[in-house]
């Protein structure tokens, strides 16, 4: 049987709170946990959709003890470079293609901010998937662990980083492996909502926690290898065709 996880890109002070607030408690209700992808300092004004909430990370602390995973989500949400770093998927970064000690500070800033709130976890959410071995190499300096992101169906390392798969935004019913649902609820419809919430009811069982994905050791065999190359150069060839359009 294959085991989801759900993650939350772009948690931050204006974000869609009344979409996220429904559906957070409606996982909570079923004992799920997310990982929540928080910015730190977001300079993004994309992402401030609702109303700022001037008691976010007291909200952020809230989810840390129910057991959510807290991923810092990038530092600024600043987009500054055009590479789309290892997994080639958006042609915009916060990261990928600068240098190291530039990434490694902005890295550091944002963890302080969140040490300073006491929501800091060894993970890692890169901003549009975009990140790079210097990225790599900054958050393995910074004693981050594991990052969501990645091809395959499971967690492998890179530059001593664990990289736990995530590949679309709905399940593939392929029996095996892990999956990582991805949503960014600011851009979700509330019919797009429903469909994630019966979804969740449906496959409450198949829910595990970050944690217990970072522990799925496959090593270098054969299935997960494969896998993941396979599915690097579908999604690849899907992402080229669509963009050639
Ligand atoms: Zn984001």
């Amino acid at each position: 049987m294959s085991k989801i996880l759900i993650r939350f890109d772009d948690v931050a002070p204006g974000m869609a709170w009344s979409k996220f607030i429904p559906l957070k408690e409606h996982l909570e209700s079923l004992g799920i946990r997310s990982i929540l992808g928080v910015v730190p300092d977001c300079q993004d004004q994309k992402l401030n959709v609702e109303e700022i909430k001037p008691d976010f990370f007291n909200l952020i602390r809230t989810y840390r003890d129910y057991g959510d995973i807290i991923a810092q989500h990038g530092t600024h949400h600043n987009y500054v470079t055009q590479d789309s770093g290892i997994l080639g998927i958006n042609n915009f970064s916060e990261f990928a293609g600068l240098a190291f000690e530039e990434q490694k500070l902005t890295l550091k800033k944002g963890k302080e901010i969140l040490l300073a709130e006491e929501v800091w976890q060894p993970y890692f959410m890169a901003p549009a998937h975009s990140f790079d071995t210097n990225t790599l190499k900054a958050l393995r300096d910074l004693d981050f662990h594991a990052l969501t992101d990645g091809y395959g169906f499971y967690p492998y390392i890179k530059e001593n980083i664990v990289l736990v798969p995530q590949l679309t935004s709905f399940y593939l019913p392929i029996g095996l492996g892990i999956q990582t649902i991805c949503i960014h609820i600011n851009a979700l419809s509330d019919s797009g909502i429903q469909s994630i919430s019966n979804f969740v009811r449906k496959n409450q069982k198949k829910f595990i926690s970050f944690k217990e994905a970072i522990e799925i050791n496959t090593g270098s065999s054969i299935i997960p290898t494969s896998l993941r190359i396979l599915s690097k150069h579908i999604l690849r060839a899907k992402r080229k065709r669509f963009s050639d359009k």
